[in-house]
Parts: C-alpha cells; structure tokens; sequence
C-alpha cells in the first residue's frame, strides 16, 4: 500500500474535524505554493492526485520531507477577484473571511502569522517550522514567478501546458501570455493557506494482469481470481493525469474481469 490517489487538503480543517476540503486545482493566477523554505516545488495547476505527492518527496540533503506541508500563497488582485468558480476554495469570496487563512501586510508579516500558525499545530506536525531562510527566498520566488507570468512561460514546473490546468482555472486575466500566471502584486496584504497530502481512496491491493487476473507472489495468475476497481494495485502507478482515472479504469478492468471470468471452464467440485 505504497500509493492513493491523493488530493491537497487544509490542514487547519484537518486537524479540526479529521476531514477536510482538497484544493482540487488550486486558485488564482498569482498564487504559489512554496515550501517552509520558500521555494516552488511543483507545478501548482498540476492535477491533484500528481501534485499533492510532492509532500511525501525525502529531502536527502537534509534528511526530512521538506514539503511535508506547503504554503498556498496569493495576492490581494487574487482576493479581490469576484469570481465565483467551483475550483475557487479554499480562497474565500471578497468580504468573507475564513479561520484558516493566514493574512499579512507585508512577506514579512505573512511569514512571521504563518509560523505562529504552525507553532499552534506542532502536536499534528511534527513540529514544521518555517525556516529561518524562507522570507528572503520567498521574495526570489515571487521574483523569478513573475518573470516568468509576464513571459507566459514556466521554465521551472511548465505551468498552464495542459489542457486541464486551463480548462478548470477559471478565467484568467485579460491580456494574460499564460492565464494560469500573473505577477503578484508588490504591495500586500498577502494571504496563505497551510496544504498537507489528503487521500481520496487507496490503490494499492493485489496485481492484476491484462486479462484482469490477480497475480500471486510468483507473478503467476491465480486461477479463477480477478480483480478491478480500487482493491487492486493501481494500474497507473503513481499517475492519474486527471478526472476518471479511477472509474476508467474500474470499469475497464471490471469488464475484462467478467468477459474473462465467463469463459473460464467450468468447474466441477
Ligand atoms: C464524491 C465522489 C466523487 C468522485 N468523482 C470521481 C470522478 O469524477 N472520477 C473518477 O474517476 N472517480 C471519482 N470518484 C472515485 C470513484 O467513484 C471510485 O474510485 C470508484 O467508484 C471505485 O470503484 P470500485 O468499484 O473500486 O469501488 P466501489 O464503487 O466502492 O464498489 C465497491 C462495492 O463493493 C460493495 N461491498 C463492500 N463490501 C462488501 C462486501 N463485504 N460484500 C459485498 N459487497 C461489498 C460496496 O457496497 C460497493 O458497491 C469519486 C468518488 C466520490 C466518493
């Protein structure tokens, strides 16, 4: 049971009522997600099951998960925009304010609000702290962020190259190179959100082969055993690029499954 299918989920919710709101494509086209040391490690509007397993990444150089938890990061044009969107949570409507949304008037505020905030959840998490390097290198980040918005090309994690970042991420701005990026702006506030890994539904379970026949342990197809649908291993391993990628192949496996099944011979006790 190595893998699931993953989704990011707020960990202030989470903690709360031991169930949480995912951030299925997370909002606003100048928002980031850095980590306690302020860096971007992953393409933002990737889709959900790809992107929240940037959490579970072993950090050789400094031996831990360095992304355990992330920073969903946004700027007030974000905040401001009326938008209704069904991907718009957890970025509240203008005027509604919600517990877990960190607000600062300036990076350096921000930082300081969102270490207090993880000092508050250190019982839950393992003690992240924001490292004392984040607020400088997150001003890099947004630097190099903006570039590339105003390019409409992201060098590091191509943000806004496939269809669904565009199609689930709302409007964008008029004049937009790249809907999915804009630069922040210079002046605060600036708000964030706290994300950790979410699981939707696990996936890992018996091996099944083409035929939808479980695998023993000598990789052999246990006679007169199928399998499909989330009980068995994942035939996508740790990919899902995107909406359907378990009923697809549930149903896929499901009718190989019962196609195969039929014309087993029959057997007599
Ligand atoms: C709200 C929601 C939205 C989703 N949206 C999407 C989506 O857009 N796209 C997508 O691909 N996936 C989506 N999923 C996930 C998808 O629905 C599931 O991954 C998929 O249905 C799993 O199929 P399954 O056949 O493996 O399991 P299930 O559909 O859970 O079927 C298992 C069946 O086994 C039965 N059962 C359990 N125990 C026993 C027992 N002891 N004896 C007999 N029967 C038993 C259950 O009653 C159930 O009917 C969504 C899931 C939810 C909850």
């Amino acid at each position: 049971m190595s893998h699931a299918f993953w989704k990011q989920v707020l960990v202030e919710q989470a903690v709360r009522n031991r169930h949480a709101s995912g951030s299925w494509l997370p909002y606003g086209d100048s928002m980031v997600q850095v980590n306690k040391y302020g860096r971007r490690v992953v393409n933002e509007k990737s889709p959900y099951n790809e992107r929240s397993q940037i959490h579970f990444h072993w950090n050789p150089s400094k031996r831990e998960y360095s992304n355990v938890l992330m920073f969903m990061i946004w700027d007030e044009t974000v905040a401001s925009n009326p938008e209704e969107w069904g991907h718009r949570p957890p970025v509240p409507m203008p005027g509604e304010t919600m517990p877990y949304v960190i607000v600062g008037a300036t990076w350096e505020d921000l930082a300081d609000k969102i270490d207090a905030r993880l000092a508050s959840l250190e019982a839950h998490t393992g003690g992240v702290r924001l490292d004392a390097s984040f607020t400088d290198n997150l001003r890099t980040t947004i630097g190099r962020f903006n570039e590339f918005a105003i390019s409409g090309v992201d060098v590091d994690f191509n943000r806004g190259e496939t269809p669904i970042e565009i199609d689930w991420n709302g409007a964008g701005r008029v004049g937009s190179v790249n809907p999915t990026m804009a630069p922040f702006r210079a002046d605060g506030p600036f708000y964030c959100v706290i994300l950790g890994a979410g699981v939707l539904d696990t996936n890992g379970g018996p091996k099944i082969n083409t035929k939808a026949q479980v695998l023993g342990a000598d990789a052999q197809p246990i006679p007169g055993l199928y399998g499909a649908g989330n009980c068995i291993a994942s035939i996508n391993g740790q990919a899902y690029w995107g909406p359907g990628a378990t009923i697809g192949p549930a149903l896929t496996y499901g009718y190989l499954a019962g196609i195969n099944a039929a014309s087993e011979p029959i057997k007599k006790l």
